[in-house]
């Protein structure tokens, strides 16, 4: 047997892979990864924005390796000094007052602490979140993602109420701009804020929706959300598995661009996961002191920063911050969103229906050619691209509530040659697929 066919074999067939014939990656550096055939590919997905950095990064190598020699597990029974130089050095840069930081080792996991944490505060089972959303893979989080594709039941220790404004491209409110679109979606908001009884623990939201497409309501949109938040008393959690240290290349966080013109306004709980730790399972949650001290019970993470997934998480945002990657994301990112952005319109590539994002993350909406605007989704050609790339040596995502979006969000290190080497190739497919 195969590898894929020994995959097959023992791991659950609802573990979605790439390829018609999927590769094993064997080996990295910078943005460049191989598979087990000795093939180079240019990595513009970083095993899903987990590679957040670069492939191989010495910091972090040595950190791990200087760690693993010294103790790997210690538990949170003990103090652990990489674990707390860790978190000082991200509530440092958390831009929310007063913050404390509890380490996990998914993403999931960090939003299920955060929905434990808002739930704990007012004994609400009741949350809001975005339609075409997407949280996690436990009960608790599947329960709150708005995408029936990564959603195996309708039961839930919640009771969810999904709110418009998480899509643009196929939102009722689409045609509106952009001011009309955020009063739209924040009359809504209070609309379903009125039909539900009993107390609200949260809204969780992502700034760009990560698995749903790389989608997102305008700048502000979460801001004016967290006014009406405030008056319910009910708390805001901005999921930033995905949009957080510097991705979007404008902010550092991807809540940032929400709240520009609402002075004082910040999530009451940011969840991380993803990047941080460059590949080592690491997440977490950020809150104050008010709500992070707030569980009626003991509760620990046996795994959750632990030395060796700690000291390399450190190495790695040090890394990112001495190199401002967010300035490179800034200088790189435009490359390729105005360079999709020309490709849709000079009419040479009609299945692209949609481009859009922020810096590092793009998203390609693909359509039924000449299907009108939101034009019929085409799965198949997303699907028909990301083979194309494969084949020219290129690594892309896919996503989007059809499964027709191609998602672009390569390590924050791509050099100006790379951004010009992956526009090129995905120019191409996107013609030949057109
Ligand atoms: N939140 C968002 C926005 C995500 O994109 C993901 C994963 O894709 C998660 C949470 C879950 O993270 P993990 O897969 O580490 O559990």
């Amino acid at each position: 047997m195969n590898l894929y066919e020994r995959t097959q074999a023992v791991l659950p067939s609802w573990l979605a892979i790439y390829y018609d014939e999927p590769i094993e990656l064997t080996h990295g550096t910078g943005r460049h990864v191989w598979d087990a055939d000795g093939n180079r590919y240019l990595d513009f997905f970083g095993g899903i924005l987990t590679t957040m950095t670069e492939h191989a990064l010495p910091a972090v190598t040595e950190a791990v390796a200087a760690q693993a020699a010294k103790i790997i597990h210690s538990s949170t029974l003990y103090l652990n000094r990489p674990m707390v130089d860790l978190c000082e050095e991200i509530a440092a840069i958390a831009a929310i007052p007063d913050a404390k930081v509890f380490l996990t080792t998914s993403g999931t996991e960090a939003n299920d602490a955060a929905l434990l944490l808002a739930s704990a505060r007012n004994g609400a089972n009741q949350v809001l979140a975005m339609r075409n959303s997407y949280h996690g893979r436990s009960f608790s989080t599947v329960g709150i993602t708005g995408n029936s594709a990564w959603s195996p039941t309708s039961l839930s220790p919640f009771q969810t109420f999904y709110v418009h404004g998480g899509q643009r491209y196929r939102s009722p409110f689409a045609h509106l701009p952009d001011d009309e679109f955020v009063a739209a979606c924040v009359a809504d908001l209070r609309d379903v804020l009125d039909q539900t009884g009993g107390p609200i623990a949260a809204l969780i939201a992502e700034p760009i929706q990560g698995v749903g497409g790389f989608t997102s309501g305008p700048d502000g949109l979460l801001g004016a959300f967290a006014e009406v938040l405030r008056e319910r008393d009910i708390l805001w959690i901005s999921d930033e598995v995905q949009t957080g240290w510097g991705r979007t290349g404008e902010h550092f966080w991807g809540w940032q661009a929400h709240c520009a013109d609402h002075p004082g306004v910040t999530p009451d709980i940011v969840t991380f996961a993803k990047g941080v730790g460059n590949g080592l399972s690491m997440g977490g949650v950020i809150a104050p002191a008010s709500i992070m001290d707030n569980l009626p019970a003991n509760s620990i993470s046996t795994f959750g920063g632990s030395p060796i997934t700690s000291a390399g998480a450190l190495a790695n945002l040090r890394h990112l911050r001495e190199h401002d990657l967010q300035g490179n994301v800034a200088k790189v990112g435009p490359i390729l969103l105005d360079g999709l952005r020309a490709l849709r319109d000079d009419g040479t590539a009609p299945a692209v229906g949609d481009v859009r994002g922020k810096g590092l993350m793009i998203g390609v909406e693909l359509v039924e050619p000449a299907s009108g605007t939101p034009g019929r989704p085409a799965p198949k050609t997303a699907n028909a691209a990301l083979e194309g790339c494969r084949e020219r040596r290129l690594l892309i995502g896919k996503g989007g509530l059809h499964g027709n979006v191609l998602r672009i969000a390569p390590p924050l290190s791509l050099t100006t040659d790379e951004a010009h080497e992956g526009l090129a190739v995905l120019s191409d497919v996107l013609r030949e697929v057109s």
